[in-house]
């Protein structure tokens, strides 16, 4: 056993009790104390002169007593000791509270350090229970880089930093390294050991830079090799051969020409699946790219070969619009298509899954209902999920645990940073359609405040006048909920456009109402029954009404610049002008960088990019639905850089040495073989 694989209880001082509260912070060994890294550190290597020094925050000043500590009982209980310590610029009222003891330890005439807040005002300052330390004795207090721990119950700063320090202490050199040497000169890293002591006990906060960039390094290289070898593992996996069709066959029964881009991404799909290996495939394009059209091409390979496919759709509306155009799309080709929602009655599920374990059904196009353990295939042979971020990796594979290795095709909208689509779909290859069908025109966006509503309501007439349908978007409200600026509800908002437009068929949309009550207002305005649809975020993904011009968004600031380019996806679809109302009051410089670049770009991917070095990683890796492990240092979404060249470095050193069998790597093996088994769960 090395040091570092050491319990806790072999430190001194750690007995049981201890040892439990410790467990509870995930620390069992003496290698995950020094891999428990602080939070935060506080800079108490700087004096501040009592004058100059700032109020209310953190400071390090010394000083010298100026008279004998007094001491005094407000009430029982609670005693105080009070001082006056004086520097060069003035002097500062030291109370402590309930620490008796210091009246004997601090003495007058000799110089201290205080760190503590001061208050006060310009005349005078004072600092209550402040850390002190003698100036002749500094160190463990004062005069250092103090590292802030998260902590819990039972366990404060002070002893994590004796048990960190007992620990390093313990293993010497042998500290854990899953960085192999080579790696560490190439790209300039510090070695484990300095890493270790200085992320802990920093000699200066250069010093703790050069710690933290090696740690972030390693962290996502290991990260790296775990996706390569992730992918090289799923890439070995059989799979149904499909014998591969001229897709020109299928071509032919459209009522457009595909583009170059859906050739493409059909051209691969096609060519995956009849490898004989199993294909696990990301279709991402920006909104109304004609993904649909990608999959609906690979149903068509794989029905033709007599064997099934199930397509999954995130919601109701969506999964009947799926069907409609899929069947659409299939039409010419003889396949039974068919829909398995939550809303339909028990009796036409029944039947439904009958006939799909049956054989009977070549395409199943449906919701979560697809999950549920008594739907069986007859001969699955693809699974298509899409705008897969709204499902878990989990429940892409639970689809596919219901053949036997089924292909799998993920159709996402949300353009992702390449750099995080690579960690985030590091298991699946991709295609990216990056060109729109022809025609598209530019949907024209703008910002506006609530001073241009009128205007706005003269435009919503005209272009209902004209035949066109308009598009509300109100934010999730939720109820009691305190906002500094006045809030849509979509069900307020519908009753008051409804009164402002008493001619005018409105209709609204809300996450509270029954799927069957959404499909019914969604069919109506698919059928050009509804010229004003309010509506929360439901209809954000996928919906197409292609008569759809005017997409206006209310509280715009509440929402995400990726989630509002969703959102004006949802118009210019058809051959009519389009434009995007953006309704904000906003005053915040992030809200308004994000309106801005809104109305400057319509191309999805800078979108996201620019939705990345706003808002951080946030949006892409919320609710971990990724299924990725948790990062310990590094940020996802704000070492981009650093990913890329960890990832670069990981494909070189795996190029060489694909199974990580070099003695040399083998620290670096374990800590992989390590992640995966924590992530193989979620992970396909
Ligand atoms: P998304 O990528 O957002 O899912 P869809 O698949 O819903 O996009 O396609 C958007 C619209 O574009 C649909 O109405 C579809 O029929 C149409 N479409 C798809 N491909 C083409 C094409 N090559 N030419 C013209 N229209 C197309
Ligand atoms: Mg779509």
């Amino acid at each position: 056993m090395t040091a570092a694989e050491q319990t806790i209880g072999s430190l001194k001082g750690v007995g049981e009790a201890r040892a439990k509260a410790l467990n509870k912070l995930g620390i069992f060994t003496l290698g995950d104390l020094v891999n428990y890294f602080p939070r935060s550190y506080e800079d108490r290597t700087h004096f501040q002169p009592i004058m100059a020094a700032p109020l209310d925050e953190p400071v390090c000043i010394r000083a010298m007593v100026a008279n004998a500590p007094t001491l005094a009982r407000v009430r029982r209980g609670m005693e105080l000791v009070k001082l006056r310590a004086v520097d060069e610029s003035g002097s500062m009222d030291i109370t402590f509270f309930n620490q008796t003891w210091v009246r004997n330890q601090l003495h007058q005439g000799e110089t201290y350090v205080f760190y503590g807040r001061l208050s006060g005002n310009l005349t005078h300052r004072a600092m209550t229970n402040p850390d002190w330390e003698p100036e002749q004795r500094q160190g463990e207090k004062t005069g250092r880089i103090l590292p802030k721990y998260p902590l819990c119950q039972g366990v404060s700063n002070k002893l994590l930093i004796g048990y960190v320090r007992s620990a390093l202490d313990a293993i010497g050199p042998d500290v854990p390294d899953a960085l192999p040497q080579r790696i560490q000169s190439d790209y300039g890293l510090a070695q484990a050991r300095y890493a270790y002591e200085t992320i802990h006990f920093p000699a200066d906060f250069g010093a703790l830079e050069l710690a933290r960039r090696r740690f972030i390094f390693e962290e996502l290289f290991v990260l790296a090799c775990a996706m390569d070898r992730l992918r090289a593992k799923r890439q070995a996996l059989r799979g149904i051969p499909v014998p591969k069709a001229d897709p020109a066959e299928f071509y032919a029964a459209l009522p457009f020409q595909p583009t170059g881009a859906q050739r493409r991404a059909v051209a691969q799909a096609l060519s995956d699946m009849a490898s004989g290996m199993a294909m696990n495939r990301l279709v991402q394009g920006d909104v109304g790219s004609g993904k649909t059209l990608v999959a609906a091409a690979c149903i068509w390979a794989v029905c033709r070969s007599g064997r099934q496919c199930a397509f999954m759709a995130p919601t109701e509306i969506l999964a009947e619009q799926h069907l409609a155009t899929l069947r659409g799309f299939l039409a010419p080709f003889h396949l039974r298509v068919e829909k398995l929602t939550g809303s339909m009655t028990a009796k036409e599920k029944r039947e439904t899954k009958a006939a799909l374990s049956a054989g009977e059904i070549d395409l199943i196009v449906g919701t979560h209902a697809l999950l549920t353990e008594d739907v069986a295939f007859s001969d699955l042979a693809l699974v298509v999920t899409d705008e897969q971020h709204r499902f878990g990796v989990n429940q892409r594979s639970a689809l596919s645990g219901k053949g036997e290795t089924p292909h799998v095709l993920v159709m996402s909208a949300t353009p992702i940073p390449r750099t995080l689509a690579l960690i985030i779909y590091g298991d699946l290859d991709v295609s990216i359609i990056d060109e729109l069908p022809p025609g598209r025109q530019k949907v024209d966006t703008f910002t506006v405040d609530e001073s241009y509503r009128q205007r706005l309501y003269g435009f919503i007439r005209k272009l209902v006048g004209e035949g066109r349908q308009v598009f509300v978007v109100c934010p999730m409200v939720e109820e009691n909920e305190e906002s500094d600026l006045p809030l849509k509800s979509a069900v307020e908002h519908a009753q008051a456009l409804q009164s402002a437009f008493p001619d005018l068929r409105v209709g609204c949309i809300h996450g509270k109402m029954k799927p069957k009550d959404k499909d019914a207002v969604m069919a109506a305005v698919v059928a050009g029954e509804l010229d004003i649809l309010v509506s929360t975020t439901v209809i954000e993904v996928g919906v197409d009404v292609p008569n759809a011009a005017l997409m206006i968004v209310e509280n715009a600031e509440r929402f995400g610049l990726s989630q509002l380019h969703q959102l004006r996806g949802r118009v210019g679809r058809g051959q009519h002008k389009s434009w995007c109302i953006l309704i904000s009051d906003a005053k915040n410089d992030e809200a308004k960088a994000r309106l801005k670049a809104m109305c400057e770009t319509n191309d999805g991917f800078k979108i996201s990019e620019e939705d990345l070095r706003l808002r951080g990683p946030g949006d892409f890796f919320g609710s971990r639905q990724h299924g990725l492990p948790e990062m310990h240092i590094a940020d996802l979404g704000a070492d981009v850089r650093t990913l890329q060249t960890a990832q670069d470095a990981a494909k070189a050193l795996l190029a060489s040495d694909p199974e990580l069998a070099a003695p040399e790597n083998a620290a670096l093996c374990a800590r992989v073989q390590h992640l995966f088994a924590a992530s193989e769960r979620t992970m396909n």
